[in-house]
């Protein structure tokens, strides 16, 4: 439990309680639809619905909301289960609106014995032309006063497979003048000659997404049904709905809406998502630059720095873009807490210590994480001929570069007090060596007075002979635009960054050379980088989760 103020969902259950609700009757669920993977978006309603069972003591429930075929998916069911429990969170019973199909089915008859519903044999563009407007009221189908029995045989008959898509849909009869546009006769059915990846060719009707949403939750128990603020308009509907088969004594569930939480620099919508995945603009759902649950694990993040960056936004009632810069802080201050050190060099330039005895190694020993006391040490080769990274060194600086100009001294981290003596250049004028000399007696840690001597920098650096090249995949901002997907005139897809994708090699120290997929590292002064799982025992293969600081756009 933190210590933060509850939410306003919250503050809803717990006045539920105050009324008398029965605290052993509450129960949640997260219900996605399997049509892609979960992006950041979804880890907000993830957090908030297994947050509140686990306040609240009570079970929630991993609902698949499965009733479009045409674009769902068991690879999107499997993913999804998979990123539920990577963030830490246990569902109580794993659930599919496919399983109620015939209870669904059944209610449809039901409603039409009452009549309160019919089939609709309009094409779907007069359907939507008599729909009217917000000021308008609609207009009455002409098929709107069919008899039950007429409406009976038609509807077994969508059911059986008698006809084709779109030549009839089965409708609620509620009010086609109702100030609320969807209360103006629902559809309840339509018809899909399509194969479900669970009911498989059981249906060829299939119930929408408002018939089925609230009768499951029924069905299920579940106490509070949260969703994002576009469903407010629902409500009325939910509710109808529900009216329509909800008995006493049962629990009668609540629906309730939050903001949809927006991050910058990215896009959190399945199908855009899918878009770029379909289109070849990332390697798949996966690729470190998605937003998606799957891309920001791969990328590095862990589940503590979502779930903390979660609870950091907080639950809203209006939506707002909430920068990325914020996550990243989020992985970054968990990272500096779990994070081994170690040195790798990105942009090397050799350094030759010409007073270094020829062929010798040093294994100096390092510590892995000074914020972390049982981290322990390990040892890194230290040699004649080293790499340190280009912009480290400098023929002629002012006062404020603390890091290696000629005539300068620095200290190598775990290692020597050097000093720049001269430095070789090619014909273009680029450095491609720097000669030093060290002080002997100032090794780290040795205890002489030259060891403790205070130099203003600290370089970190590898043993050329002995480090290892590494790929090294650094990543950008995904869009260039903070909200790509917010203009009229423009698509999303136009504000791709083109760079957003880097590759170069790097040198690591030879200690990562065991480094498994997935281990996170903090290079040294430069960020921290895990194993990508491209990466084979040949191959080291790094990406780059994040930089030390906030540096974009400086
Ligand atoms: P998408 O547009 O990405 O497909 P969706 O809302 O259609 O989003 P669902 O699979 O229906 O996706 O989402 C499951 C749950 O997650 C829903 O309750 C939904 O409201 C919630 N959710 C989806 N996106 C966000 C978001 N950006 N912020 C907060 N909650 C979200
Ligand atoms: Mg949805
Ligand atoms: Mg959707």
């Amino acid at each position: 439990e933190t210590s933060r103020s509850l939410n306003f969902i919250e503050h809803i259950i717990d006045e539920d309680l105050a009324n008398g609700f029965s605290k052993e009757k509450l129960r949640f669920r997260f219900p996605p639809e399997p049509n892609g993977y979960l992006h950041i978006g979804h880890a907000s309603s993830i957090c908030l619905n297994f947050g509140l069972g686990l306040r609240y003591d009570a079970p929630v429930n991993l609902r698949f909301d499965d009733t479009n075929p045409a674009k769902e998916e068991q690879e999107y069911v499997d993913a999804i289960k998979k990123d539920v429990e990577w963030l830490g969170f246990e569902w109580d019973t794993e659930c599919y609106a496919s399983d109620y199909f015939q209870q669904l089915y059944d209610w449809a008859i039901k409603l039409i014995k009452e009549n309160k519903a019919y089939v609709d044999s309009q094409s779907s563009e007069d359907v939507a032309k008599q729909k009217g407007t917000p000021t308008e009221p609609g207009t009455n189908s002409p098929f709107r006063e069919r008899s039950i029995d007429e409406n009976l045989n038609l509807f077994k008959a969508m059911k059986d497979g008698d006809f084709k898509e779109g030549q009839h849909v089965l409708r609620a009869k509620i009010d086609m003048s109702s100030s609320n546009m969807l209360m103006r006769d629902p559809i309840l059915y339509r018809i899909l000659h399509k194969a479900h990846h669970r009911t498989n060719t059981d249906w060829c009707i299939y119930p929408m997404y408002d018939w089925t949403h609230g009768e499951s939750d029924y069905i299920e128990n579940v106490s509070h049904s949260l969703c994002t603020l576009e469903f407010a308009m629902h409500r009325e509907l939910y509710d109808w709905f529900l009216n329509q088969v909800v008995e006493p004594n049962n629990v009668r569930p609540k629906q309730r809406e939050f903001a949809r939480r927006n991050l910058s620099h990215t896009i959190v919508s399945k199908r855009k998502l899918l878009q770029l995945v379909e289109q070849n603009v990332v390697t798949g759902w996966d690729d470190p630059r998605m937003p998606t649950i799957s891309g920001l694990r791969r990328r590095g993040y862990t589940p503590e720095s979502i779930r903390n960056f979660v609870d950091t936004i907080g639950i809203a009632k209006r939506e707002n873009v909430v920068d990325v810069s914020l996550l990243e802080f989020c992985v970054r201050e968990h990272l500096n807490k779990i994070a081994p050190r170690v040195m790798a060099v990105l942009d090397p330039v050799k350094l030759i210590i010409t007073n270094y005895p020829e062929g010798e190694v040093e294994w100096l020993e390092a510590e892995n994480n000074p914020e972390d006391d049982s981290a322990g040490y390990r040892t890194v080769p230290f040699s004649k001929e080293l790499y340190i990274e280009q912009d480290d060194f400098k023929e002629e600086a002012n006062r404020k570069f603390f890091r290696l100009k000629l005539g300068g001294e620095v200290r190598l981290k775990n290692g020597y007090i050097i000093k720049a003596e001269r430095c070789t250049k090619d014909a273009a004028g680029t450095i491609t060596e720097i000669q030093c000399t060290y002080d002997p007696k100032s090794k780290s840690g040795s205890g002489t007075e030259e060891s403790l001597r205070k130099v203003k920098g600290t370089l970190h650096w590898v043993s050329a002979a002995h480090a290892l090249p590494a790929e090294i995949r650094l990543y950008d901002r995904l869009f260039t635009d903070a909200t790509p997907d917010a203009y009229k005139e423009k698509d999303f897809m136009d504000f791709v960054n083109p760079n957003s994708l880097e590759i170069i090699t790097g040198y690591v120290e030879p200690s990562l050379k065991e480094a498994q997929i997935g281990d996170i590292f903090q290079f040294q002064r430069l960020g921290y980088f895990n194993i990508e799982k491209d990466a084979t025992p040949e191959r080291l293969v790094f990406n780059r989760t994040v930089g030390l600081r906030d540096t974009w756009g400086k």
